[in-house]
């Protein structure tokens, strides 16, 4: 009788069927259903190699990910990176390539912005984001041309909560913005989520320039890199405005996708 009712007990909590191992302390449910979620979305599986799909070893991943001692036991230190502000494209690897290494092959990629935020002039929006291409369009042979109608390669534009691609925004923190690698449809597209506070660096916020040009990395066909001075690393950090520029880790990035920009004066 006493059997019967601890096993009922221990079916009780159905979401928390695959403990995470959890190096020292007590967590609450809900911080296990958070890190359980947070490993599931940012290190999917790779459904060649079944092992990654356990827990554990998605945890390994992030450990990996983030250069931290290789465990696969949950600690407070990796809960802490998980409630950062952050993209919302996985860290798919440790390198800062798309694992398809995808990129534009025409040398004039076009944009257009969609939609913008209430948080910032229209006018801030458009030379933030010209401002964040051009970070990346003088290391490489490639120019940006915005349109103002029409289908852009890369479509950019704030939204809340669901907007008709399959992620979600999550309302305010958690997930910034997201953006998809270089190709048709969605393809390029960056979206930046309208429950943040968006800034333009002189006002409390998210800084609007950074985070532009994270995504618009991603537009180009980077992914995320684990090297924290990198402007591809996934997490949002306060850096100096003045002092903002690609790291030499994304210049390398996005120079073997594309190749340098030569000194010619073309373009
Ligand atoms: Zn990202
Ligand atoms: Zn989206």
């Amino acid at each position: 009788m006493q059997l019967a009712v601890l096993c009922a007990v221990c079916l009780l909590p159905g979401g928390l069927a695959l403990p995470l191992p959890w190096e020292a302390g007590g967590m609450s449910e809900q911080q296990w259903e958070q890190a359980q979620g947070y490993l599931k979305r940012f290190y999917p599986s790779d459904p060649e190699t079944r092992d990654a799909n356990s827990l554990a070893a998605k945890l390994k991943q992030m450990q990996k990910f983030f250069r931290l001692p290789i465990t696969g036991m949950l600690n407070s230190h990796m809960i802490e990176i998980m409630l950062k502000p952050r993209c919302g494209v996985p860290d798919v690897a440790e390198y800062s390539l798309f694992p398809r290494h995808t990129k534009w092959n025409s040398r004039v990629v076009t944009y257009r912005i969609m939609s913008y935020t209430r948080d910032l002039p229209r006018m801030t929006v458009n030379q933030l984001v010209a401002k964040a291409f051009r970070m990346w369009s003088k290391e490489i042979p490639l120019s940006f041309k915005r349109v103002g109608w029409g289908t852009a390669d890369i479509m950019i534009g704030f939204a809340r909560g669901a907007h008709g691609d399959p992620y979600p925004f999550d309302g305010p923190g958690n997930i910034l913005a997201h953006a998809f690698e270089p190709g048709p449809d969605l393809g390029g597209d960056a979206h930046f989520d309208e429950d943040e506070r968006w800034s333009d660096g002189h006002s409390l916020g998210i800084n609007f320039l950074f985070a532009a040009t994270h995504e618009l990395g991603h537009s180009l066909g980077l992914g995320h890199s684990s090297d924290p001075n990198a402007v591809m690393y996934p997490t949002y950090t306060k850096r100096d405005p003045e002092s903002f520029q690609l790291s030499q880790d994304d210049i390398n990035g996005i120079q073997e996708l594309y190749g340098k920009r030569s000194n010619t004066g073309e373009d």
